[in-house]
């Protein structure tokens, strides 16, 4: 699996996990609790070792510190990942020895989904911690699936970005998304509202299909997605898209999807900004889902979920007209700002 270039900064805390009984064997990375208790999703996966499972939890939980500093949250950084047990297992037993765990952190991590896991591995947990998001909405509270969240955030940085870049809404611009999945779908429902054209790829036909259909979009293979004739690129499927033959071959001048860790390489940005794309910086457009999972912790209402991710445009204008001021790649300007907030409360905590 694909993870963000790591700054290689050490985690606070690094829980190792090991529990033989129930197939627990994994690792909580704990990258900062600067701005509160880190947060962050327990991905479930086929690791080849313990060292390639402990690497992608360092990145993913310095993604975390990165993402949540920049969204506004009251959060530090963190990551579970779980190595998925060969044949078969049980899962409830493996995600309570797993909410075991990060109860005895006493709140220091807070736990939700990630990929390989669910929100009935989510209940699993809450039976045994009280340190876990990402479970049914309750009437009135934030909470449930925050696929829906993230894409209303990815379509509004979207539709800052496409001003500052094209000098126009999305009206009449074509559009390729990578991946018609939870998040995918829905950015592709408000593009087609809003009057974009659609291409689409998606190995998985079943939702690809439907879509196409529904919305009259032009259906491309997985490997033409990114070299695909539009004015903007959406990656919204796995980490990665971004490595140096696809953004060689790229024809949209803009970047801005929900994927993690788009950029397979930190010289990307650097190809990117010389090629004239516009990248929107991956983990400050996509973070309505984390949003919308911290306010479900804190017991906050759907206003507030609302009220934070309409802050993600401005800060994805701002970030874009900075790195345009200054001939940088937007990722450096957006690392910068967010170690910036993190130093801030390191400070505020030292005095
Ligand atoms: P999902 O699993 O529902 O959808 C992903 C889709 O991508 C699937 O339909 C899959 O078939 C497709 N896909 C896989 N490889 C592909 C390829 N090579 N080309 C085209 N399509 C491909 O996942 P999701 O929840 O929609 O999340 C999408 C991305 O957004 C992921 O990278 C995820 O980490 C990120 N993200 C999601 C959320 C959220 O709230 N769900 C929040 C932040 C970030």
């Amino acid at each position: 699996m694909v993870s963000r270039p790591a700054r290689l900064t050490p985690p606070v805390e690094c829980v190792r996990l090991y529990d033989p009984a129930s197939g627990l064997d994994g690792v909580i990375a704990i990258h900062s609790t600067a701005l509160g208790p880190g947060a962050g999703g327990c991905r479930l996966w086929s690791y080849a070792d313990m060292d390639a499972a402990l690497a992608d939890a360092f990145r993913l939980a310095e993604g975390m510190s990165y993402k949540n500093a920049l969204a506004g949250l009251p959060f530090g950084g963190a990551k579970a990942v779980l190595r998925r047990p060969e044949g078969d297992f049980d899962r409830a037993a493996l995600f309570r020895a797993f909410g075991e765990a990060v109860e005895r952190l006493g709140g220091l991590y807070v736990t939700a989904e990630d990929v390989g896991t669910s929100v009935g591995d989510m209940q699993e947990v809450a039976r045994v911690s009280r340190h876990v998001a990402g479970l049914a909405a309750k009437e009135g509270q934030a909470g449930g699936d925050p696929s829906p969240w993230t894409a209303l955030g990815v379509f509004e940085a979207m539709k800052a970005a496409a001003r500052l870049t094209f000098g126009s809404d999305l009206d009449g611009l074509t559009v390729a998304v990578q991946g018609t999945g939870s998040v995918g779908a829905e950015l592709c429902r408000r593009l087609a509202a809003a009057g974009a054209k659609l291409v689409i790829a998606d190995p998985n036909p079943a939702r690809r299909d439907r879509l196409a259909h529904v919305h009259d979009a032009r259906i491309v293979a997985p490997d033409e997605i990114a070299r695909a004739e539009a004015d903007i690129f959406a990656p919204c499927a796995l980490g990665g898209a971004l490595d140096r033959d696809t953004v060689a071959a790229m024809k949209a001048r803009l970047v801005c999807g929900a994927a993690n860790n788009q950029l397979a390489a930190a010289e990307v940005a650097a190809l990117l900004l010389r090629r004239g794309i516009t990248y929107a910086p991956d983990y400050v457009v996509n973070a309505g889902g984390i949003i919308n999972v911290s306010a479900e912790y804190l017991g906050e209402g759907e206003a507030s979920v609302a009220a934070r991710i309409a802050g993600i445009a401005p800060r994805v204008s701002q970030i874009l007209h900075q790195a345009a001021e200054e001939k940088r790649s937007p990722a450096a300007v957006a690392d910068e700002m967010a170690e910036a907030v993190i130093a801030g409360a390191q400070r505020a905590i030292a005095a």
